[in-house]
């Protein structure tokens, strides 16, 4: 049997972590399997979906770097798989339904199944939704009401006794969850399948789309659960057999509650706009909830398809840690060559502004790749990167003068080290290399009886702006003698001026 999956969205909002991992784990198996991944766009609620929903839904995984095998971008034997396009053949297995006597006609109001959810809630039975009012209107008469048009809707006829009287089960068995039963009478009470204006509802669809698609397994979110005794309910009065059902955990925030919009970023969108890298957010969120190698937690995309099956799925809900997604950025920012970095950086240090109004000339464009190394082992997120470097691309704002100061030293303690640091500065911005930059300052710091640090301090302030930054030699080196230098004599006449 040939494996086939799907990612089943409504495009109702921004894509979103939690979906991301559905059409994710979906993929995975599908590829486990050497099987078929398919996207069908599930639109039937036309006041909630919106195109440029559609279009997140295709600019993410663009970005994200995974696709469908079918879909309707690149079509395939169960084309179309937009839902919105296909609404006759619903139509079509709705009336299908009626004629088997497994579905029927409803003529109530909206008016009346207001009251009646209200009264039904108010006497607090236990029973719920709809009262099954029309479930027993003679077939030919509900038939020609609904021919001379009479507003209608389609139900399904849930069964709810054997012959002898004895209540109906339904039974599966979840491929993660193991065996699930459900009273007949506690599913939802004979849903809609048909609405008045011929749209179908969720359920019709997605059980019709699944069968004629093909899909053998299903696996989607856990708030899905209760709806899959309904979907198998349809599959045995189509006379179909059903897929295979896998219910993904939940994902939480660390407080133990869902993951919402409170504990941080849930869109794709919001995690790209911070920076993180695509391989970082498919390795952490492929992980959630699910155990690969003990001791391994890198993993490319191919690597994960590869070692991906159903029992690596852990039944508990995943915790979703922020802190951990960031590390795991840091670790694929890190695995970037330089020249990967630069590119990916690049327009972020426009937009933060490095290179004025003009951008970038090719002097700059070089300066900044190959300022990489300076950064990268420390970077969280990308942005982190432009953040530091740019003092390179224009003179930093002189910080108060007690910045420049060493440990113990005063202000003419200071500038007496700045100086000295003043005549290193042309042979450290020339050397070729940290080592070449070390052993000099150290040869000379022994000679003259300076500590190296206090020698540092002051210099690194006067070239780069801070005490903490990025590395100093290979600052020293990108910006050249002359421009290291003059940012030393800025920062002596200006510690000068505070005497
Ligand atoms: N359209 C549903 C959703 O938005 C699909 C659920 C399913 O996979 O059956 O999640
Ligand atoms: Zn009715």
């Amino acid at each position: 049997m040939i494996i086939r999956d799907r990612y089943a969205p409504s495009p109702t909002g921004l894509q979103h972590i939690g979906s991301v991992r559905t059409a994710l784990f979906n993929y995975l198996f599908a590829r486990s399997k050497q099987g078929k991944f398919v996207l069908r766009l599930e639109d039937t609620d036309q006041t909630r979906c919106e195109e440029r929903f559609v279009q997140n839904l295709y600019d993410t995984f663009e970005w994200l770097g995974f696709h469908w095998d079918e879909g309707p971008d690149v079509g395939g034997p169960g084309a179309p798989y937009v839902q919105s396009e296909r609404t006759e053949i619903y139509q079509k297995y709705a009336l299908e339904l009626i004629e088997k006597d497994r579905a029927y006609y409803c003529f109530c109001s909206p008016e009346r199944l207001d009251k009646v959810r209200q009264e039904r809630e108010a006497a607090k039975s236990g029973e719920t939704g709809y009262d099954r009012h029309c479930r027993n209107i003679p077939p030919e008469e509900a038939r020609s009401r609904a021919a001379g048009g009479e507003p209608c809707t389609v139900r399904l006829k849930i069964p709810l006794e054997e012959k002898g009287g004895a209540p109906l089960v339904t039974k599966y068995r979840d491929l993660l969850l193991g065996d699930i039963e459900w009273k007949n009478s506690d599913v939802n009470s004979d849903p809609v399948l048909l609405k008045s204006d011929r749209f179908p509802t969720y359920h019709l669809a997605n059980v019709v789309d699944d069968h004629l698609m093909g899909i053998t397994h299903v696996c989607r979110a856990q708030e899905w659960l209760p709806s899959t005794p309904l979907h198998i309910i349809m599959y045995g009065a189509f006379g179909w057999e059903p897929p295979e059902f896998c219910h993904l955990p939940m994902v939480m925030g660390t407080d133990g509650k869902k993951l919402s919009k409170r504990h941080g970023a849930t869109s794709i969108d919001e995690f790209r706009g911070q920076g993180y890298l695509p391989e970082a957010l498919i390795n952490y969120v492929a992980l959630l909830g699910a155990s690969y190698q003990e001791g391994k937690d890198l993993y490319s995309l191919e690597e994960l398809a590869g070692s991906f099956s159903l029992d690596k799925l852990n039944k508990a809900p995943a915790v979703f840690d922020y802190k951990k997604l960031e590390w795991y950025n840091g670790q694929y920012i890190r695995m970037k060559s330089d020249a990967e970095l630069a590119e990916l950086c690049l327009p972020l240090a426009v937009e933060a502004g490095l290179f004025g109004d003009a951008g970038p000339n090719t002097e700059q464009k070089e300066r900044f790749a190959a300022a990489m190394p300076l950064v990268k082992e420390r970077a969280v997120f990308l942005k982190d990167i432009p953040e530091k470097l740019g003092y390179l691309f224009s003179e930093p704002p002189l910080p108060e003068a007690g910045e420049f100061f060493p440990k113990k030293a005063d202000l003419a303690g200071t500038i007496e080290l700045l100086e000295k640091g003043r005549t290193l500065t042309p042979p450290l911005a020339s050397a070729q290399s940290d080592g070449e930059a070390e052993a000099f300052i150290k040869d000379w710091a022994e000679k003259d009886g300076v500590k190296l640090g206090d020698l540092l301090m002051p210099l690194r302030v006067a070239v780069t702006g801070a005490r903490v930054s990025p590395p100093l030699f290979g600052s020293l080196r990108l910006l050249g003698p002359e421009a290291s230098l003059a940012r030393v004599d800025r920062a002596l006449e200006y510690l000068a001026s505070k005497r």
